[in-house]
């Protein structure tokens, strides 16, 4: 059975990339039937925030991804915090100290950095590895009766992986194939902390190991891990899972990986959920829909011209054959427009409301009757087309809830003629005996008045439209007119006039 993780670590707002991963294990899971598991690694207690695993599953939630087995939701499988399970480590470390796999360190971080300053001195980089392993101070540098003394005299140490020297490692990835790289420039890297806690790599490899994950998907930034991944599934003589490593999402132009301060600069949040003062997709107006399909696109294409697709559209069409292996660039314009299509399919009332609440907040007038859930969700409807968030519905349609206290200038050089005004006199009084004030009727009715007026209707529906919305933007005129009602339509006119 297809088993796979999200496994981030609690460190701080999940940044779209991680949101991505999430989503792309889920799709995969839910393609093959599979479970999709969330597992949070914090093991790092230096760079634990406060609050973060709370972020992590709230902004899965919000985003429809839901996990099988996690925090919250235990399986045979847990417990899924790493923290929890902070136990379990140290005897897999003692089957590495057992089988030759690793050994104590003792050198101190003050030792380190000498090793270091010394070789950038001369010019070279300090590996940690068969170069160096037996000049420093660990238990292949020392003997047995040394390294157990120092032990019991309660010196702090650390356990390090022993890469195997000169040997050609073998990797297999499924987004970027074949990859062979030369153990011989690894080093060796520490698995278990002074402070009693596994490394992420250790805990890592022993937990997918333990929840039996087939296939680990994750960022690119994870892909120079995977030699050393691979040799510790080795020396435990596990299976070793599937690999692939999903592509850097690009800046929207130039080099390089997205980060936070561009979606700051580019004037909208990288991140997807509030996270302290820092604001993100959803509080920017996105859809959770949105979000979800344009990042479904980020790196994987569905090999036809689809471009929207539902969730389930998503988990039926998805493969890791089709994640491609070069960056994915982020189109900011792209995710607008994204959101601007789940627009038109959203449920008018849910629209409404979200509407209102901008409404009774605004700091203009409106009367108590314009409030009306019902009168805003025909607005909505009238509006929506053109809006991309539902922030921009006030922009659309303020023409509907206020007359206009101006007319675009611009427009009126353009559209105000010199007999205007007469002909809007004439209008109104039409206006004002017509008993069925439906689009339809009105649209009629106005058609017909302006053909026994030898009038054009260039001559009307200009000026009429510029004085009840103030310009020459917006839907249907005789919609307008049919929702604002015959004796707002008719005042402004007068007003317009007098
Ligand atoms: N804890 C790692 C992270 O924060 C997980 C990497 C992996 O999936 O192996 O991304």
């Amino acid at each position: 059975k297809v088993r796979v993780r999200f496994a981030p670590s609690p460190t701080g707002p999940l940044h779209i990339g991680g949101v991505r991963t999430a989503l792309f294990n889920y799709l995969f899971a839910k393609k093959h039937n599979g479970d999709f598991i969330l597992r949070i690694e914090d093991t790092d207690q230096k760079r634990y925030v406060e609050g973060a695993e709370k972020y992590i599953i709230d902004a899965l939630n919000w985003c429809n991804i839901p996990f099988d087995e996690g925090p919250g939701k235990e399986g045979a499988y847990g417990p899924y915090r790493q923290s929890d399970r902070k136990e379990l480590y140290r005897k897999y470390a003692d089957i590495l100290l057992g089988n030759g796999s690793a050994y104590y360190a003792f050198d101190t971080s003050e030792e380190l950095d000498a090793h270091r300053k010394d070789h950038e001195e001369k010019g070279k980089t300090f590996i940690y590895n068969h170069h160096n392993r037996l000049k420093l101070s660990n238990s292949l540098s020392l003997s047995k009766e040394a390294t157990d003394q120092r032990i019991a005299a309660g010196e702090e140490y650390v356990i390090r992986f022993k890469t195997p020297t000169d040997t050609a490692v073998h990797l297999s990835d499924l987004v970027r194939g074949k990859i062979e790289i030369d153990s011989n420039i690894l080093d060796d890297k520490v698995l278990f902390k002074s402070d009693g806690m596994p490394t992420y790599h250790l805990a890592n490899i022993v937990d997918d190991h333990l929840m039996e994950i087939t296939h680990v998907i994750r960022g690119e930034e994870w892909l120079p891990s995977m030699a050393l991944h691979q040799q510790l599934y080795n020396a435990f003589g596990w299976d070793v899972p599937q690999f692939a490593h999903l592509p850097l999402i690009m800046k929207p132009v130039g080099k390089g990986k997205l980060s936070k301060r561009d979606g700051e600069k580019l004037g909208f949040p990288v991140f997807p959920l509030t996270w302290k003062e820092s604001i993100g997709y959803r509080e920017s107006g996105y859809f959770p829909e949105s979000v979800v399909n344009f990042l479904a696109l980020l790196g994987w294409n569905p090999g036809t011209e689809q471009e929207l697709f539902s969730m389930e559209e998503l988990i039926a069409s998805f493969d890791l054959d089709r994640v491609n292996s070069s960056g994915a660039r982020f189109d900011p314009d792209k995710t607008k427009w994204y959101n601007q299509q789940y627009m038109q399919d959203r449920d008018a009332l849910e629209l409404a409301e979200g509407f209102s609440e901008i409404l009774r907040s605004s700091e203009f007038q409106i009367a108590e009757e314009r409030l009306n859930i019902s009168y805003v969700k025909q607005v909505v409807v009238l509006i929506k087309e053109r809006a991309t968030f539902i922030q921009d519905f006030w922009e659309l349609g303020d023409y509907f809830f206020v007359a206009p206290e101006s007319y675009n200038e611009k427009a009126v050089k353009k559209q105000w003629k010199e007999d205007s005004a007469a002909i809007m006199e004439q209008l109104v009084a039409m206006l004002g005996s017509i008993s069925d004030f439906s689009s339809e009727n009105l649209e009629a009715k106005v058609k017909e008045w302006i053909g026994e007026q030898g009038l054009s209707f260039g001559k009307v529906m200009p000026p009429l439209r510029l004085i009840t919305v103030g310009d020459m933007k917006g839907p249907h005129m005789f919609d307008i007119l049919a929702l604002i009602g015959q004796q707002e339509s008719i005042d402004r006119i007068n007003k317009a006039i007098s």
